[in-house]
């Protein structure tokens, strides 16, 4: 029985998660959860889930009015109460399906507290990878990834030989607009990017996945999961998200993990800490599937994972102004205040101006994080009024 605290129970991650800790009550306990704003989620979950004891909110005026609807629950609000949760919880196992830089510190307090981490929140790898393959290495913690193509990845790599695998291929439908040129790109709107052809995902990764800046952050989120070298790491264009990640071993052979894009599959791979032994989907023949397409990658069309592989090299919290200034740039486009091609212009800026610092420790890249916002603040600010 695995004791399990959910943060981010409402977004789209997290209700799949829910839907597989309903489906298995034998083997998962949900003992606490958080939700940002839509609070309106509260009452199911709890009726769904008696053993819950814990829960987070992002508002304190929502924490004051459920605190006293359900005075028999442990309540906790804001950044602060993400951690207080994981520090006060009993959970095993901490799913983190929060989006962007706030599930940066509960995934570095649960490895902390040596739980079991299932992380969905790839920024957490992208901001903070160093110190979190650091936590892995001398606590008793453990991660496993909610990424499609990096379960498809670990789960290929377990079964083969490492030292034969010439090259990692991370595939990428290329998002919403991949059949407009750059010039069109220029009037694109909000509501265009975010109907995505293959998945449906909350708002922010999925306007990522339209710059592509989602598969700059999934090659960085790889390098820190599978320490393989990142010159031989590749994107590769594929429309169906079917093949979710490929290895072309060197013998000139592929390996490829394929099924219908569903991401209750990833998830049950980590909660089930990969041994998923039951078909929890009946997989369809292959003769029904395809025809596949596979194209190179244009890192013109798409600069975006160019800029994340540069916020890399750069080293030290570089890779922090990369996520912060992008979140902030997607926040800014799905505000109405910058166009879509912007946010590449902010990230760039941000990563020009940049005062790096080398080995930043946790302190030091909540730091970058909050100065980076400030300062593109400013910039959508000063770029409006010009
Ligand atoms: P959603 O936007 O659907 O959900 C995000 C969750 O985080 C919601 O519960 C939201 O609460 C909560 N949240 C957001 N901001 C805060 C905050 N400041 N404080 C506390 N809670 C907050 O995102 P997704 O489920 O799509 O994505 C989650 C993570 O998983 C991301 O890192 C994404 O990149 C990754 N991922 C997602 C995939 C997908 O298919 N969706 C696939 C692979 C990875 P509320 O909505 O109540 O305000
Ligand atoms: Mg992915």
């Amino acid at each position: 029985m695995r004791k399990v605290l959910l943060l981010g129970a409402s977004g789209s991650i997290g209700s799949q998660t829910l839907d597989i800790l309903l489906s298995d009550k034998a083997h998962f306990d949900l003992v606490g959860f958080s939700l940002g704003k839509r609070i309106e989620r509260v009452p199911d979950i709890l009726s769904s889930f008696p053993s819950v004891k814990d829960v987070c909110v992002q508002r304190e005026e929502d924490y004051l009015s459920l605190k006293a609807k359900y005075p028999h629950l442990n309540w906790y609000f804001g950044d602060e109460g993400l951690k207080g949760i994981i520090d006060a919880s009993d959970a095993d196992m901490v799913v983190n399906a929060l989006v962007g830089f706030s599930g940066m510190v509960p995934s570095v307090e649960s490895l902390r507290h040596n739980k079991v981490l299932c992380l969905a929140n790839k920024e957490s790898l992208v901001v903070g990878g160093a110190l979190i393959r650091s936590l892995l290495k001398e606590g008793k913690g453990k991660l496993y990834p909610i990424d499609s193509e990096h379960v498809a990845i670990a789960k290929l790599l377990s079964r083969v030989n490492r030292d034969e695998v010439d090259k990692i291929l991370i595939t990428a439908s290329g998002g919403s607009f991949r059949d407009k040129s750059r010039e069109e790109l220029k009037e694109v709107t909000p509501a265009m990017a975010l109907a995505h052809p293959t998945w449906s995902m909350g708002a922010k990764i999925t306007i990522d996945s339209a710059t592509m800046m989602n598969k700059g952050f999934e090659v960085l989120e790889a390098k820190w999961l599978f320490d393989f070298p990142l010159e031989r790491t590749e994107i590769l264009m594929h429309r169906e998200s079917h093949v979710h990640s490929v290895l072309l071993m060197k013998d000139g052979t592929y390996l490829a993990d394929v099924s219908v894009p569903d991401m209750h599959g990833p998830i049950a791979y980590a909660l089930y800490e990969t041994s998923v032994d039951f078909n929890l989907y009946p997989a369809k023949k292959l003769e029904d599937l395809g025809p596949y397409h596979f194209g190179k990658f244009d890192s013109e069309r798409y600069p975006a994972p160019g800029l994340a592989m540069k916020a890399f090299n750069m080293g030290g919290n570089a890779t922090a102004v990369l996520n912060a200034a992008n979140e902030e740039a997607v926040y800014s486009f799905l505000d109405g205040k910058i166009p879509f091609l912007a946010i590449e212009d902010v990230v760039r800026k941000a990563l020009d101006d940049i005062i790096i610092t080398p080995s930043p420790n946790l302190d030091d890249l909540i730091m970058t994080d909050k100065q980076t916002r400030e300062y593109v603040r400013r910039y959508v600010e000063e770029r409006r009024s010009a």
